[in-house]
């Protein structure tokens, strides 16, 4: 037989945090294939609905963007300029707004997509020569409250375990997240693990009964925003029946005694009315956790997406500590990145209140290594804007200058018609984008075309801290540029040195070098090493002996300043919007099982858009009898944001009261109809700046023509 010419490349999947390992090659034709990579740690072979069709969003490029544009004024159409035109004009804008109004009136606004490369150049790029922090990804809408948990709690942001532990763990307590839909081959893992061993229990916590509770033991079906009450109820049951981890709480944790307080202070029977469950439930779900070996605790954006997802965070991460259940096989708090490299930017501190590194930008001793490190200007300690908070500024001006980078904010950002509003306003805007579909390129000044996924090299981490090198398969089509360059270029138009790499590989090892002496020490994984051994979990430090870095903690020592984990008492009041006479339900918003984000790539496949090939609202048949609403009626959602309309479909799957909207859809045929966003509120948590995605008022009224 001859042998097999085709050039294979090893990559990882460009979807959701699990970071399957794909193999993608040419065929004879010409066109991408891909399959699973059996030799992948992560995935062993397999992949879930959109990985495996991930070559048809490469070989259709109907849609690609393929040489920049820029308009010369507002009232101007886009044509199409060269990248030296795009750039320098770019860059003499965004040197009058820094001269005439300062660094903080310019912001990037990047991607939980970006590889790690791209988010150390934009961020290098806007802190260490811009001088502004004025850098936020997408990320701030599904991470930023678990990032603040872990800190809180564990003193860094440091995810403590790994996917084996999943075949470790004898009860996993999965909250606020559908796994079977959205981290399917993690999913995968646990109904294997459970098949072979019937003795493991498995909890979920959601208001929807989703395809996760088909091997749930046990499925609290929670009233929205309560998930902090049923977590200290757990906790109170778990300390009355000892069931926690007394030496381990001494030794390890500060705290406690508070925390006793506090879960002491509503009954059991008062957190179930609060919940909207039955207490013999809660009880339930403390025996199985007391009774646990290995105890993993996951969850996405039920916790994080909410006004106290922080506080969410805090008191599930409390179930581990009181009960010992951290740094040992099996257990452990372990929150499931929504996005490829939404842990990626977390490293090189690509979020407007990070460095590098997991370092402080509060630190002024930190700010002046990075800064030194750079060579660049001072580093602000002003936290810059997050997310939502620069579309605030761009609608009042303060913020002259947004360039959108990889992301797609009419459809993912909350109250999304303001947004719109803000955009119009921008007086400059640039988007550096693949396609040409996203609603944001028709409020562009200047459109970058960037290369995709297969089309440029780099490194990702996954939810495991599993970094992933990336390889190039085929060029970019038209002028299209991998994004790293893009910035460097524009960079070195600014006149700033340190931009001018030659490789990918530069980048990375100039990344490496700044983890160095840190918790997330990579300083010893070159490039050479990590394109070898094609993934590696951190840390990796040079000249050190490689700890075993499967789990974080194995050692107890936290890294609080007293080396034990924080036990936070925190409140379990609800701040979200709460539903009134006018807008009596509450609307839920999440994602579907074929469709990623907002819809740039699966939408793109015939395949993946069969499986609900429109936005549905979930409406429980006691509350649709009571609004005069049938099965399959067209309905017209309101809230005090804006409204939707789109057809019913009447499920017991969702609690009553409770109304559930995909996220994914945007505007269609100039209808913005059944875009989500329209509805949700940019109510932040405190602290994450994490916008209330889980919860907002609205009314639901059967839909009648004019
Ligand atoms: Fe890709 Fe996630 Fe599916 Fe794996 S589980 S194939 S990473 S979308």
């Amino acid at each position: 037989m001859a042998a097999d010419k085709r050039i294979k490349v090893e990559t990882t999947c460009c979807y959701c945090g699990t970071g399957c390992g794909i193999v993608a090659w040419q065929d004879r034709k010409g066109s991408v294939a891909i399959e699973g990579d059996k030799d992948h740690p992560v995935n062993k072979g397999m992949l879930c609905s959109k990985g495996m069709n991930l070559h048809y969003t490469v070989n259709d490029r109907t849609d690609r963007l393929l040489y920049p544009q820029m308009r010369y004024n507002k009232n101007l159409p886009l044509q199409r300029v060269s990248w030296d035109d795009a750039l320098d004009r770019t860059a003499a804008v965004f040197k009058t707004f820094i001269e005439k109004y300062g660094p903080d009136s310019v912001a990037f606004y990047i991607s939980g997509q970006c590889l790690t490369e791209e988010y150390y150049v934009v961020n290098k790029l806007i802190k260490g020569f811009i001088g502004s922090n004025n850098i936020d990804t997408n990320s701030r809408l599904c991470m930023s409250s678990a990032v603040m948990g872990y800190k809180m709690a564990l003193g860094e942001d440091s995810v403590p375990v790994c996917y084996d532990d999943i075949e470790l763990a004898d009860c996993f307590f999965v909250t606020g997240a559908n796994p079977a839909w959205c981290h399917p081959i993690i999913w995968r893992r646990v109904e294997a693990h459970k098949a072979e061993n019937p003795h493991v229990k498995i909890i979920v916590v959601d208001p929807r009964k989703t395809d996760s509770c088909s091997i749930a033991d046990l499925h609290l079906q929670i009233n929205p925003g309560t998930d902090v009450t049923l977590n200290h109820a757990i906790g109170r049951v778990l300390i009355e029946n000892e069931d926690i981890d007394y030496q381990f709480i001494n030794d390890h944790t500060e705290g406690f005694e508070n925390y006793r307080s506090t879960v002491f202070s509503k009954t059991l029977e008062e957190a179930a009315q609060i919940c909207g469950i039955d207490s013999r439930d809660i009880i339930l779900a403390a025996r199985y956790i007391g009774a646990a070996k290995g105890f993993l605790s996951m969850w996405t954006m039920g916790l994080n997406q909410s006004v106290v997802g922080v506080n969410k965070n805090l008191s599930l991460i409390n179930l581990n500590l009181i009960t010992g259940h951290i740094g040992k096989a099996g257990s452990g708090p372990f929150s499931l990145t929504g996005q490829p490299n939404a842990m990626g930017g977390r490293e090189v501190g690509g979020l407007s209140n990070l460095l590098p590194a997991h370092r402080n930008l509060n630190d002024p001793q930190h700010r002046k290594y990075v800064q030194e490190f750079w060579g660049g200007t001072v580093i602000s300690e002003k936290p810059g804007l997050t997310a939502t908070e620069m579309f605030e500024a761009l609608d009042k001006g303060t913020l002259k200058a947004i360039w959108i980078m990889c992301t797609n904010p009419l459809v993912s950002l909350p109250d999304v018609r303001f947004v719109e509003k803000a955009l119009k306003k921008a007086k400059f805007v640039v988007v550096q984008e693949i396609s040409s579909k996203p609603q944001t390129l028709a409020y562009a000044d200047v459109i970058l075309p960037a290369a995709a996924w297969l089309e440029k090299e780099g490194t990702m981490t996954n939810s495991e801290r599993r970094i992933s090198h990336l390889t190039k398969l085929i060029d970019p089509p038209g002028e299209a540029m991998p994004d790293r360059e893009i910035i460097c270029r524009f960079a070195q138009k600014m006149g700033y040195p340190g931009f001018d790499y030659e490789t990918d590989a530069e980048v990375y090892q100039e990344h490496t070098k700044l983890t160095a002496e840190t918790s997330i020490d990579i300083s010893g994984l070159t490039y050479g090493l990590i394109k070898g051994l094609k993934t590696v979990q951190w840390p990796y430090p040079k000249d050190k002996m490689i700890p075993d870095s499967k789990r974080l903690f194995t050692d107890k020592q936290f890294y609080t300043s007293s080396k034990k984990a924080i036990i936070h008492s925190v409140d379990d009041q609800l701040t979200s919007e709460l539903p009134t006479t006018d807008f009596p339900l509450i609307l839920t918003t999440g994602r579907t099982r074929d469709q990623w984000h907002t819809m740039s790539k699966t939408g793109k496949v015939n395949k993946l858009n069969q499986h609900l090939p429109k936005a549905l609202v979930e409406i429980h048949p006691e509350d649709a009898v009571a609004l005069g609403v049938e099965d399959g009626n067209i309905v017209s959602i309101t809230s005090r944001r804006g409204n939707v309309q789109m057809k019913a479909s009447l499920t017991t799957a969702i609690k009553s009261g409770v109304v559930f909207l995909p996220m994914h859809w945007g505007k269609l045929l100039n209808s913005d109809l059944n875009r989500a966003n329209n509805l949700t509120n940019n109510l932040l948590d405190p602290l994450s700046k994490e916008p209330d995605f889980k919860f907002c008022a609205v009314n639901v009224q059967k839909f009648t023509k004019p």
